[in-house]
Formats: C-alpha cells, sequence, structure tokens
C-alpha cells in the first residue's frame, strides 16, 4: 500500500481536484490519501477569526465566502448523485465554524484553543469531500487517530499512541481500497481537545500513517516538480534533484527549502520507506526520490545536491570566561533554548576561545535571550560571561550534499567566493549530519550570495569538486 498526500493547490480548485481523482482511481493498489484543506483556507479561516476578535463585521462577509467556495467545490466535484449527501455532512461542520466566529466576536478575543479548533475545519472538510470524489473510498477521522502531547508551549505528535492508533484505524483497509484523511489535524491526548502538527504539517500526518502502516512508499503530491537545485525564483536554471538521501532532504527543509515540512522526514526515515515528491499538474514527471540509497555511495564519491537560503535569521554572540568550557556552554545553552521550543539553526565553527554564536529564527530571537538571561543569569553576575550580543536581518545559505562536511576544501571556497565578491561571512559551520556546509551572511545580500553558489557547483564553468 501507499500513502499519497495532496496539498493545498493540489485540492484547490475543481480543475486540480480532476487531477488528483485521477491520479488516485488509477492506482492499482489500497491507498491512503492525506489531504490538506482547500489551498488558502487555512489563512483565511485565521484572518477571519482576527477580525472576528476585533469586532469587524467583515468576518461574516468572509465566513459566507468559505462557506461557498466549499459549497461550490462540493457541487463540481463529488460523484454523481453524492452532492446532497456530502452537502449534509459539511454544513452542520460549516455552521459550528460560524459559531465559533460568532462567539469570538462577542467576546472580542481569540484564545489559542478555539484558533485550533477553528483551523481544523479547513481539513475537516477538505477530506470529506475529496472522500465523496473519489470511486469507492472511505473517509477516516483524522481527529480520532493523530494525537498530541504538551510540550512546553507547543504540541508534538505522541508518535507511540499514534502508531498504535493508525494500525487499529486502518485495520479494515481492504485490498484495492482508497481511505481518505485530513492532514494537519489532531486531538490532545490526555483532554481531547482539538490541536494540530503545526502550519504544513499534512504532510507530517502522511509520514506518520505511512510508518504506521509499512507503506511502501509515501508520495507527497505538489504544485512543484521535485526539490531543485535551489529556489527556482532566484534561480530560474535550478534544475530538479532526481535523488537525494533522507539526510540530504532533511538539511535541505531545515535550510529553506519549502517543499517538505522538515518533522515528516524522521518517521518514514526510522521505517527506510522511500519518498516520492511529485507535481499533480504534471503525473507523467518523475520528481525527486528520497531513500537511503545515496548514503553509502556518496561517501564515497560526495557532491553538492542543492544550495538553499533562509531569511529572518538572528545570529546570537556570547562572550566571557563561561564560553571556554565548550561542553558546559553548549549543553546549558542549548538545554534551555529546547525548554523554550526554540531550534539553533547554526552554531558557528569558531566557538573557539572566548566567543560563541549561533543562529536563531528572528521569530524567536527575544524569547531566545530572555531565556539565555535566565540561565546565564549567576555567571552574568559575576562576571564570567558579558551580556549577549545579536544581529538581526540576517540569513543563512546552505550547500547541501551527503559526506561535504568532510570536504575540507568546499567551506574555504564557499567563503572566497563570497569574499571576493564583498559577502562577509558572520559565522559558518558544516551541519550536524555533516551534509551541509553553511554560512551566515546579512540579508540584503541573500540573493546575490545564492546565485553565486549555484553558480559554483552547478553553473557551466565546471566545479572542480
Ligand atoms: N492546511 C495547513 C496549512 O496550510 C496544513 C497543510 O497544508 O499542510 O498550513
Ligand atoms: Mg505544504
Amino acid at each position: 500500500m501507499k500513502v499519497l498526500k495532496f496539498g493545498g493547490t493540489s485540492v484547490g480548485t475543481p480543475e486540480s481536484l480532476a487531477f488528483v481523482k485521477k491520479i488516485v482511481e488509477s492506482l492499482d493498489e489500497p491507498a491512503v490519501v492525506v489531504v490538506s484543506a482547500l489551498g488558502g483556507i487555512t489563512d483565511k479561516l485565521i484572518a477571519t477569526a482576527r477580525l472576528a476578535a476585533d469586532s469587524d463585521p467583515a468576518y461574516k462577509s468572509n465566513m459566507r465566502e468559505i462557506r461557498e467556495r466549499h459549497y461550490s467545490v462540493i457541487n463540481s466535484v463529488t460523484l454523481p448523485g453524492k452532492a446532497p449527501e456530502t452537502l449534509g455532512v459539511v454544513e452542520p461542520l460549516l455552521n459550528e465554524l460560524s459559531s465559533l466566529y460568532d462567539g469570538i466576536a462577542l467576546i472580542g478575543s481569540l484564545p489559542a484553543k478555539i484558533l485550533d479548533q477553528i483551523v481544523s475545519y479547513g481539513e475537516r472538510i477538505s477530506s470529506i469531500i475529496v472522500s465523496r470524489m473519489i470511486e469507492g473510498a472511505s473517509h477516516l477521522d483524522s481527529l480520532k487517530f493523530i494525537k498530541t502531547e504538551r510540550w512546553f508551549n507547543r504540541h508534538i505528535a505522541d508518535t507511540p499512541l499514534t502508531d498504535r492508533l493508525i494500525k487499529e484505524a486502518f485495520t479494515n483497509l481492504g485490498k484495492n481500497s482508497t481511505a481518505v484523511c485530513g492532514g494537519f489535524i489532531s486531538t490532545d491526548r490526555d483532554t481531547g481537545v482539538t490541536t494540530n502538527l503545526g502550519r504544513g504539517g499534512s504532510d507530517y500526518t502522511a509520514a506518520l500513517i505511512a510508518a504506521a502502516l509499512d507503506a511502501k512508499c509515501l508520495e507527497i503530491w505538489t504544485d512543484v516538480d521535485g526539490f531543485m537545485t535551489a529556489d527556482p525564483r532566484i534561480i530560474p536554471s535550478a534544475e530538479v534533484i532526481d535523488s537525494l538521501s533522507f539526510v540530504e532532504s532533511m538539511e535541505l527543509c531545515s535550510f529553506g527549502a519549502k517543499v517538505v515540512y522538515p518533522p515528516t522526514i524522521y518517521p518514514v526515515f526510522h521505517k527506510n520507506i522511500p519518498i516520492r515528491i511529485l507535481n499533480t499538474f504534471r503525473p507523467h514527471l518523475s520528481g525527486t526520490w528520497i531513500t537511503d540509497r545515496q548514503t553509502s555511495s556518496h561517501t564515497d564519491n560526495p557532491s553538492v545536491k542543492g544550495v538553499t537560503s533562509m531569511t529572518n535569521v538572528s545570529l546570537i554572540e556570547m562572550k566571557g570566561e563561561v564560553v571556554e568550557n565548550i561542553p558546559e556552554i553548549n549543553s546549558r545553552t542549548f538545554n534551555s533554548l529546547a525548554k523554550n521550543g526554540i531550534s539553533v539553526l547554526l552554531v558557528s565553527q569558531q566557538s573557539s576561545g572566548s566567543k560563541f554564536s549561533f543562529a536563531v529564527a528572528t521569530a524567536d530571537l527575544s524569547r531566545a535571550i530572555s531565556s539565555l538571561q535566565t540561565e546565564f543569569a549567576p555567571d552574568l553576575e559575576e562576571g564570567s560571561m558579558n551580556d549577549f550580543t545579536s544581529e538581526s536581518e540576517m540569513a543563512i545559505i546552505a550547500a547541501v550534499g551527503e559526506g561535504i562536511g568532510g570536504i575540507s576544501t568546499i567551506g574555504p571556497r564557499i567563503r572566497h567566493t563570497f569574499q571576493r565578491a564583498g559577502i562577509t561571512v558572520k559565522a559558518s559551520s558544516h551541519g550536524s549530519s555533516a551534509a551541509s556546509q553553511v554560512c551566515v551572511i546579512r540579508e540584503e545580500r541573500v540573493k546575490e550570495a545564492l546565485q553565486l553558489i549555484h553558480e559554483m557547483f552547478f553553473g557551466r564553468m565546471e566545479s572542480d569538486i
């Protein structure tokens, strides 16, 4: 069996849904189809909630548009004769949503819990619609088997429980049958309240299902041809990457490639289930294969597979005597940040001596600084640590390829190329897996930097690695 996940653009319009229908109905094996909300709906659900919280009456017309959009899709895509039944299931959900908005407008605030409930309607409804569009398909409610637990101020998947519940929920998936369910949505394992796996989380739902059911393959159907050697909006000559290792795909995603939601890779990697990235609108293309196969061949002959960039990054620097104890500074810094759900994007290689620097998303900067201030309060007090400094408007540029961390010339070549162009490298590192070489530069130079390194590794001028 296979798991196929279709993103928002793939399920966004009757025309795109016709592609989905064709792809799924031509399968000759059991399949689980995981869908996102209709394209743009999640954003609109959130925007409407904000309007309601501001008591802006425009929330009502937004709600009407949300309703009409779903009704019109139902009327055009459901199997012959199925529209009334589908409308009968969807209408009460839209009524619930509408009452939630009225409630928010009344109290004039938007509690996080209510927002989680609101965004869930996107996938709850889209999955019902898609299940009524595909011949012989059944619908399963993801809220029943995707379970989260609280982790500091976030919800994270309770994977052992979810794994067990998925196995139970799908036991009756028969030969050649298709089950459709919503991505992204979940419930809290203790309270049962509606939660989600984070924006973009439908990919992750699909991966959890693929892993639990030992799927032959996880197919992520999207609106691009696959992973590219660089973002084609910045580098028009970028090409599709035919194959990647799990680690390479993880590195590309964590440094800005928006092809799949980063946590998606882990569950399938663990089970060694290949992932394919495919274009719903060009299904004849072979897309990108992600497998473990490259690991061995590429350690003998490492090469750069792709380059990425990530903006809205900040660099934090700590100075002082305490910084000289590298194991201590590492564990205290990472623990205090992890407790607040902040991930460190990069730790500078030059963290020797009395300077230690690392990068975080700018959105996390103020929380990062305050958690460090708490952790290092005694050291700041006694003077073994000076204050922290931070610089925003930074960007990360990464070159990714399994084994490239072991090639000592790559880092210096990148730095040299940037230096010649007058681009200052503020910090650099190779990723934890040695599958990437990463630099921090000023955000304003990011396009140029990406062009330079894409040209360096993929340009007509042959690179010598
Ligand atoms: N609909 C959700 C979002 O827009 C989840 C997803 O599409 O993966 O973030
Ligand atoms: Mg997505």
